[in-house]
């Protein structure tokens, strides 16, 4: 089974009722066993010898040589007895930090290492990366201005103004992914509708996407933005299941739904272009882009799933009908 989504395997142990205990998170993050995985500008650590990859994190030992602001360091959680931390080091000297910092390791993009790590350790770093932006994009209070300072190891940041004390909580972005099908074209063949963006590689097509607004549901943001972004009408909206997207904050939720309509009526604001495809032309060389999405071992995104399945869905049904009519 292909079922392997990037980012979607996070197996800690978050403790959000230990965490509030009094002198706890210290306690936790004195562990000899702790490991505390660096951020430096959204990028994570890693260990890369000729393309293997693997997770690099610094210890209490090694940060006590170096100054660093304990505010920089969040609690995620514990896999089995070991406790897991990040730390932002955008405040902390770039020689100092080369000097704690092991061979052979780089900062480097979540996004293009993730297919080379395994779904527990990319989603591992996804965590890491995803709450050490929040804090970033959150050191001044909304209310008032002033600083704000991180509380139960990161899971809250309250405002330092004694008369405010306004309490931030870390946010994703709800966006919604659709797999748009439609039965009733070119032969009543089963078909889906991908688009491009004009500054995507030559011959990359894929799902629709975009933002929930305020004051929508989830299917009504997949009905909105598939009428907005191609002119189609939409219904039978159905949630398929979903993946963490720290790029910067999102979640992103995957629908099937049903074209009820085949005209396309492109926005070209958001897309250059928009066709519908048959399971043939997925697979054939004519797509050497999608082909490759839907034929290797890993999803790395929740499009790449959706397309999959949906090839999956159409070919045992036309295996299913062929054998019926023998
Ligand atoms: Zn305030």
């Amino acid at each position: 089974m292909r079922n392997k989504i990037n980012y979607t395997q996070n197996q800690l142990n978050r403790s959000n009722i230990l965490r509030y205990r009094h002198g706890w998170i210290k306690k936790q993050l004195n562990d000899p066993k702790a490991q505390i995985l660096p951020i430096l500008n959204e990028k994570n650590l890693i260990r890369n010898i000729n393309d293997n990859l693997s997770i690099v994190s610094f210890s209490m030992k090694d940060l006590v040589k170096i100054s660093y602001q304990e505010n920089d360091i969040f609690f995620l959680g514990f896999n089995e007895d070991i406790p897991f931390f990040c730390i932002d080091c955008s405040t902390i000297d770039p020689l100092l930090l080369d000097s704690i910092k092991p061979v052979l390791t780089e900062f480097a993009n979540l996004k293009k290492i993730a297919p080379l790590l395994t779904r527990s350790d990319s989603s591992l770093l996804a965590h890491a990366k995803g709450i050490s932006f929040w804090h970033q994009q959150n050191k001044y209070c909304g209310k008032c201005g002033n600083k704000t300072i991180s509380k139960i190891g990161g899971n809250m940041r309250r405002c330092s103004k004694l008369s405010c004390q306004n309490e931030l909580f870390p946010q994703v972005s709800p966006a919604v992914i659709m797999l748009i099908e439609n039965t009733t074209i070119k032969g009543n063949s089963p078909h889906c509708l991908l688009g491009r963006h004009k500054d995507w590689p030559t011959g990359r097509y894929s799902t629709l996407a975009g933002f929930v607004e305020i004051g929508e549901t989830i299917e009504e943001a997949v009905k909105r933005e598939v009428l907005e972004e191609v002119g189609i009408i939409t219904n039978n909206t159905v949630y398929v299941t979903s993946q963490p997207w720290p790029f910067p904050s999102s979640l992103m939720l995957g629908f099937n739904t049903n074209a009820l309509t085949s005209e396309i009526t492109l926005d070209k604001t958001e897309l250059e272009d928009a066709r519908w495809f048959s399971v043939d032309e997925i697979l054939s060389n004519q797509w050497p882009d999608l082909q490759k999405r839907v034929t290797t071992d890993q999803c790395e995104s929740l499009s790449d799933y959706l397309i999959w399945s949906w090839v999956q869905k159409v070919t045992t049904n036309k295996l299913l009908q062929t054998k019926k009519e023998i």
